[in-house]
């Protein structure tokens, strides 16, 4: 029986350890954050369940187990050298081989990729699938780059990466910046300098090549089913809603897609230049016309559209009423002032498709205001969920059909939330997925810290 002494015992002890970190981690805001969201729900299961609060084991859960920071060299089209810089954090692989994404974008760094890689591992761990956490990057910014230079930087990035990583010690995916196109060169160049055709190594292939049916739209489709069941558990449908999605990359285009087959209305996607609102709602084709196609811009989808879409430069695509939001572009994207909007104009569910795009103060205001909200950990665990299906398709050296994959990660979605809300309810948090996310993802990943020792 847990005592309120106890629980008060275990948010001290909480606190402390809090401090500790951000004097431990210096500058990385990112990180801090991800941590602090987490530790702030697990004081009731620390109380009610004595093993967890075993001395060292959440110093232990926080720390990665190892970081790889490396120098990436590259020759431009005109022959210029220009030097950035990789990152490889392998957070905790008590479930099975580190799984995250690599992330090219020009505002990464250490305290970035150990969010995201923090994140992964209680996300991983809602999966159910046997895969552990971590994430990486480059600064490199890929925007406006040719097909050769990507090529070039991205050989030289495996150059290094390839001794870190393997099927059954560290599978990295894709995340901004990086997609199709960049994990084929990563993986020809991993085969090239190894001589082995390990395909497990990397998800995200192509489906000629060891690539899953069904991955590039996996994170998409799965927060739109999030959202759908979040709406079910409130005794309605996404059918007839209207929904406003931010991004316009490979989570905002089959976020979009899922969006439209389950007849709802996405009304919006954006970029960092700015957003789209299409009174007759997203056309999904021209969206991957233009994006994924010809790699343009989201205003050039606006000036092919027509009238029924206007193109808002620098805007705030959160000032577009929706029933449902789906943050899908980066981190803390959305905060508080944005939250109140929504508010105000009645959303009344939000599934993170993204990374913790939505501040913690947005959070607690879509809290208060009876707002569902479905944190990435849970609402995004689509990609990566398949990402593992991927690797059970190489071990087998089989290829499922797109059918198959889609009915495991609905499954997979299903259990999800699901689990997100026994657990919630069962630390007296009914309809909170944020504590009930975490609290599940913990309780899997500790009880396998626990049985295999202090390492
Ligand atoms: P993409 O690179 O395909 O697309 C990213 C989109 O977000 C682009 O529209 C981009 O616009 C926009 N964006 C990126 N950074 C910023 C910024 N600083 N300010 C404003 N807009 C920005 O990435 P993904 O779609 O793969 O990833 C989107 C999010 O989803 C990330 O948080 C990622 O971590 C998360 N995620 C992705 C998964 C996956 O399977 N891909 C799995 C789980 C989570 P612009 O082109 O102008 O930069």
């Amino acid at each position: 029986m847990t005592t309120r002494d106890d629980t008060k015992t275990t948010k001290t002890r909480l606190d402390a350890l809090r401090v500790e970190i951000e004097r431990r981690n210096p500058a990385q805001p990112e990180f801090h954050q991800a941590v602090h969201e987490v530790l702030d729900t697990l004081a009731p299961v620390l109380a009610a369940r004595p093993e967890y609060a075993e001395p060292g084991l959440i110093e232990r859960l926080c720390e990665p187990e190892r970081q790889v920071i490396f120098r990436v060299p590259w020759q431009d089209d005109k022959g210029h050298v220009h030097v950035n810089r990789g990152f490889r954090v392998e957070f905790n692989s008590a479930l099975g081989p580190y799984k995250g994404g690599l992330r090219f974008h020009p505002s990464v760094n250490l305290g970035i990729i150990k969010f995201l890689g923090f994140e992964q591992i209680f996300k991983n761990a809602l999966t159910g699938l046997g895969i552990g956490g971590g994430k990486g990057g480059s600064d490199f910014d890929p925007h406006g780059r040719s097909d050769a230079e990507i090529m070039r930087f991205c050989q030289s990035f495996m150059t290094e990466l390839y001794r870190h990583i393997g099927e059954h010690t560290d599978v990295p995916a894709g995340d901004i910046g990086v997609g199709g196109r960049e994990i084929g060169y990563l993986f020809g160049q991993y085969r090239r300098i190894t001589n082995r055709w390990e395909a497990g190594v990397l998800t995200g292939k192509g489906a000629g090549w060891g690539g899953s049916a069904i991955r590039p739209e996996a994170t998409g489709y799965g927060s739109v089913l999030f959202a759908a069941a979040m709406l079910r558990e409130r005794g309605e449908g996404l059918e007839g809603q209207t929904a406003v999605v931010s991004g316009s990359g490979n989570v905002a285009i089959y976020t979009v897609e899922k969006l439209l087959a389950l007849g709802a209305n996405p009304l919006t996607c954006s970029d960092s230049s700015g957003y789209v609102v299409d009174d007759k709602g997203i056309d999904v084709d021209l969206l991957k016309q233009v994006k994924e196609v010809e790699r343009g811009r989201i205003s050039d989808y606006a000036e092919r559209r027509g009238a029924s879409a206007r193109f808002v430069p620098g805007g705030r695509v959160w000032d577009v009423p929706g029933d449902v939001a789906l943050p899908s572009a980066t981190q803390n994207e959305l905060d508080e002032n944005d939250a109140a909007t929504l508010v105000r104009n009645g959303v009344k569910a939000v599934a993170e498709g993204a990374n913790m795009p939505t501040t913690p103060e947005a959070v607690h205001l879509f809290q208060r205001a009876g707002v569902a909200f479905g944190p990435g950990k849970a609402a995004n665990a689509g990609g990566v969920a398949v990402s593992a299906l991927e690797m059970a398709q190489n071990h087998a050296r089989t290829a499922w059909s797109p059918a198959r994959v889609e009915e495991e990660l609905a499954h997979i979605m299903g259990d999800i939330h699901t689990t997100c809300h026994e657990t919630a309810e069962r630390y007296g948090a009914s309809g909170d997925y944020v504590t009930g996310a975490n609290i599940a993802g913990f309780e899997r990943v500790a009880d396998a810290m626990l049985a295999q020792g202090v390492i």
